[in-house]
């Protein structure tokens, strides 16, 4: 199995370019924000709680996410691999992740990090507001919030890789063709 974390701040590119990887490597996409997404929009009561946090550009609480990432895992047995996006966004989500994998025999192949300067991240969250619908990229506020987040939580998820030789970094401020092709040129090499 290929089992890929794509990595890097909101805005990065990381949805954009798993959408690519899931059609060449015939991948499953875990998009934990997805299916936040999805269960606002069922109406759950996992959603209702989850959209307080989103709404205020913060995590929402491991243990949720770690449920629904691990629920995805158990029901996926037979898939060529995974594409994890926007998962692990935390050091405790991280080694949760290894301890799911350890329990479903499988392991994460890599983490590719997406590099992208904030001044970039903001422009393209801005401008993907002005389609996605998404509340949260239409509030400037809730995007900085959003990379204060990033950096104080989520970026040493990188160094947890780092540590074990899985991260490979990928200059994410390259057009969408040549990100893709850097992405696969790591993963050829795995
Ligand atoms: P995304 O679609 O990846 O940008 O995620 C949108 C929002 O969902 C984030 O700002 C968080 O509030 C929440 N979220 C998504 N994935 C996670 C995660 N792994 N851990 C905690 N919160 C998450």
């Amino acid at each position: 199995m290929l089992n890929i974390v794509l990595f890097g701040p909101p805005g990065a590119g990381k949805g954009t370019q798993s959408e690519r990887l899931i059609k060449k490597y015939n991948l499953l996409h875990l998009s934990t924000g997805d299916l936040l997404r999805a269960e606002i929009a069922a109406g759950t009561q996992l959603g209702l709680d989850a959209k307080k946090y989103m709404d205020a550009g913060n995590l929402v609480p491991d243990e949720v996410v770690i449920g629904m990432i691990e629920n995805k895992i158990k029901s996926n047995p037979h898939v060529n691999g995974i594409i994890f996006d926007g998962f692990p966004r935390t050091v405790p989500q991280a080694t949760s992740l290894d301890h799911m994998c350890h329990d479903n025999n499988i392991s994460i192949n890599a983490l590719i990090s997406l590099k992208v300067d904030v001044l970039e991240l903001t422009k393209r969250i801005v401008e993907r507001g002005k389609t996605s619908g998404r509340t949260d990229d239409q509030d400037p506020k809730l995007v900085s919030e959003r990379v204060a987040e990033y950096n104080n939580k989520t970026a040493p998820v990188a160094d947890y890789y780092a540590k074990r030789g899985k991260a490979h970094y990928v200059d994410g401020m390259n057009p969408i063709d040549i990100v893709f092709e850097d992405i696969c040129n790591v993963i050829d090499t795995l």
